[in-house]
């Protein structure tokens, strides 16, 4: 489904270059969950945005089932991104000033079609938030925004879910809870791909591999 092939990514900052990824080869199987797992600073959000045609790579290729993803424009990319990927983070990265509702239907807009508002609720109904449709991110709590942001990743029903470290501010209890969302998806053929630095987390996954200083060891 995704395959990465001599991916390196350089940072240019003053006189000072950050090579995030080194060398990297890596295949994302469809109907895959796979954990990519590193410590703070090895190259696992630059590895997400780069396979999720966020961040292009200094060298190297990104496929998605056989096509380059760097080589069409940035708006079919982002069309693209739009239909086909969803994206959840550690810090959310839900728009402050949009309700709940607002939140999930922004998906629509940037695929291209018409927002509809029962779809949304529908969904977040799926997730426990009926009762918080017109509230913003900040009257939520930590819990309740990654469930928004997972309903916000699934509007556009698409095929692979990137997740960089979900569950890296929530306690016990909903990190269980996002992790069952995430294996739901997979259970029901979606691909999935999480970075982390915990444990808990890799142990959801049915491949994992190493990340150390932007290159992939040995699996
Ligand atoms: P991780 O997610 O594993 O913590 P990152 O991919 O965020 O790692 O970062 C890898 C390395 O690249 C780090 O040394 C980080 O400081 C650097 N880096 C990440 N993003 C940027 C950026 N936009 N500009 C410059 N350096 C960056
Ligand atoms: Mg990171």
């Amino acid at each position: 489904m995704i395959r990465l092939e001599n991916v390196s990514k350089v940072y240019r900052k003053q006189n000072d270059d950050i090579r995030a990824l080194d060398d990297v080869d890596l295949s994302v199987e469809k109907g895959e969950f796979l954990c990519v797992k590193g410590p703070s600073g090895s190259g696992k959000s630059t590895l997400l945005l780069t396979m999720g045609g966020m961040v292009r790579p200094t060298e190297g290729k990104v496929l998605v089932d056989g096509a380059d993803v760097y080589a069409i424009s940035g708006h079919e990319r982002a069309v693209f991104r739009a239909q086909n990927i969803g994206f959840v983070f550690q810090m959310f990265h839900l728009i402050p000033y949009l309700t709940v509702i607002e939140n999930v239907l922004v998906p629509a807009l940037a695929a291209g079609r018409k927002p509809d508002r029962a779809e949304a609720e529908a969904l977040l109904k799926r997730f426990n938030m009926t009762d918080r449709l017109r509230h913003r991110p900040s009257e939520l709590s930590t819990g309740e925004r990654q469930r928004v942001a997972m309903a916000r990743a699934l509007l556009n029903k698409p095929q692979l879910i990137l997740a960089d470290e979900p569950t890296g501010n929530l306690d016990p209890d909903n990190t269980g809870e996002v992790m069952g969302y995430l294996t739901e998806f997979h259970g029901n053929g979606g691909t999935v791909v999480v970075v982390t630095h915990e444990e808990l987390t890799a142990e959801h996954a049915n491949r994992v591999v190493h990340l150390k200083e932007g290159r992939i060891e040995a699996e």
